[in-house]
């Protein structure tokens, strides 16, 4: 992979590029089978991916005509590496499993590895037979979009088909490595003003926020909406956050320290929550709800904004789903895309049918809408929300500071990038757009750092 790395840094041409042979093996950041149970009896939050995810050199997968090989300048971490690596809520061979049963290329992905990640940026190196709208030498970002578009339900909604996988999660050969394996309508173009780490985090939180808010698969966000974001400067908050000001929305920001906090409002976001100021108790004990609480946070969101939320943008699941279909407006809409603190939700349903309410679920993203997500990427009107940036080799530490929620927005990954800032081909686009609001969670990031 070296001698990619060297064509891609000096600009070498696609006939350079096509002339250097695909290795036979590549580092990637991987979880065993073998090790499927060994935190049998851990608590879920002392569960460390540390011990799960290896680091090492894996057989490069034949490829199938309708896909291509991308040399990965850098990845990221998603909450699903840490799902992979803490091998819950179930050990992801079972997707393999079920996917080497679906077709003879599908076999390929059954291993005792899995090589995970969810996001890339990086070149394209060799193109399949089938491949029409990408060629070698292309710089590329990778959605994780992965379908077979030979099933008839997807061709309204590829997120409806039967057979749709999140690849790097529920497919082999992700992106958290030096090559990749990805579907060519996985690609969008790079954008150039963006480093290949800034790139490479986007594509998978992003594309979900925005299907969530402004797809007409899911809340259709319109001007003036007030939209409550949980978590609004992590992953899908970070981005959630932008499209809602982006829109002509009012986003209401929750988050859990005086920094987070702060970091909203240099977003240009007026109203923000402190969840750990304000001590919500919306669980009694492990059983039983607290109204009064959600009557508490309703309060709160009434004195900030003067009315009750039009969306709520959820996500944390358990913890505050009977909350978020309590503080919704009068035909309001919940729209949300995973549980992170438990998906045995509880609300009171009398707030939902007597309100006109609505519950809408979302899941990642199809090719239309990723794609609209990285043109507004590329038009400098969302940014990156990346904080930190992390070797290969410490994909494992990155991934617990996401389970431990000590990060915010995203980690970048550096796979064959030997460092951060390369890859801008456009810097005039760059400084139009400026260098605070690409930088905005880094430099947030390193201001803690220094006054630590
Ligand atoms: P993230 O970067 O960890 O951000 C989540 C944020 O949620 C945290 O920053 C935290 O913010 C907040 N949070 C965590 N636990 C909470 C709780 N108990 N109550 C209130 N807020 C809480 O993760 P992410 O990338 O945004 O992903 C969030 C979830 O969505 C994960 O479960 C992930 O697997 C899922 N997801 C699903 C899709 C999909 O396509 N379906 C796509 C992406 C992600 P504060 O502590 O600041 O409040």
């Amino acid at each position: 992979m070296r001698d990619f790395l060297e064509a891609i840094t000096n600009s070498a041409s696609a006939d350079e590029i096509s002339a250097i042979e695909i290795p036979e093996s590549y580092r990637a950041a991987y979880v065993r089978r073998e090790d499927a149970a060994m935190f049998e009896g851990v608590e879920s939050h002392d569960k460390d991916p540390r011990k799960s995810l290896h680091i090492g050199d894996v057989a490069t997968p034949e490829l199938a005509p309708d896909e291509v090989y991308v040399a990965v300048m850098a990845s990221s971490i998603n909450f699903n590496t840490v799902w992979t690596s803490i091998f819950e809520p179930l050990p992801t061979f079972g997707f393999l499993d079920r996917l080497g049963r679906e077709s003879a290329w599908g076999k390929r992905h059954d291993l005792d590895y899995h090589v995970i990640g969810s996001d890339a940026s990086g070149v394209v190196v060799e193109v399949g037979s089938a491949v029409r709208n990408w060629k070698v030498g292309d710089h590329i970002v990778a959605h994780c979009n992965h379908v077979d578009d030979q099933d008839p339900a997807g061709h309204n909604d590829s997120m409806q088909a039967s057979n749709q996988r999140i690849w790097g999660f529920e497919t082999n050969f992700g992106g958290l490595a030096d090559l990749t394996v990805v579907k060519a309508n996985q690609l969008m173009p790079k954008p150039a003003h963006l480093s290949w780490e800034e790139a490479a985090v986007n594509a998978l939180c992003a594309s979900t926020s925005y299907r969530m808010l402004v797809s007409d698969n899911a809340a259709s966000m319109k001007q003036g909406d007030v939209v409550l974001i949980w978590g609004a400067t992590g992953g899908l908050g970070g981005y959630a956050t932008q499209l809602v000001l982006n829109g002509g929305g009012t986003p209401i920001g929750v988050v859990s320290s005086p920094e987070k906090a702060d970091l909203l409002r240099e977003m240009g976001c007026e109203a923000v929550i402190d969840r750990k100021a304000e001590n919500y108790r919306f669980w009694s004990d492990e059983h039983t709800q607290d109204e009064s609480e959600w009557r508490r946070f309703g309060k709160k969101i009434r004195e900030l904004v003067g009315e009750d939320p039009d969306i709520i943008f959820e996500h944390p699941g358990r913890q505050t789903m009977g909350a978020s279909v309590f503080a919704a407006k009068r035909g309001g809409t919940i729209v949300t895309c995973a549980a992170t603190s438990g998906y045995m939700i509880e609300y009171d349903n009398r707030h939902l049918w007597m309100k006109l309410k609505e519950i809408k679920s979302s899941h990642f993203a199809n090719y239309a809408e990723a794609t609209a997500m990285n043109r507004l990427i590329d038009r400098g009107q969302i940014h990156p929300v990346m904080s930190a940036v992390f070797p290969l080799e410490q994909s494992g530490e990155a991934a617990l500071q996401v389970h431990k929620n000590l990060h915010e927005g995203k980690l970048g990954i550096l796979c064959l990038a030997p460092e951060e800032g390369m890859g801008i081909t456009d810097p005039e686009k760059r400084e139009r757009i400026g260098e605070d609001n690409i930088s905005r969670f880094r430099n947030h990031q390193r201001k803690i750092e220094a006054s630590a």
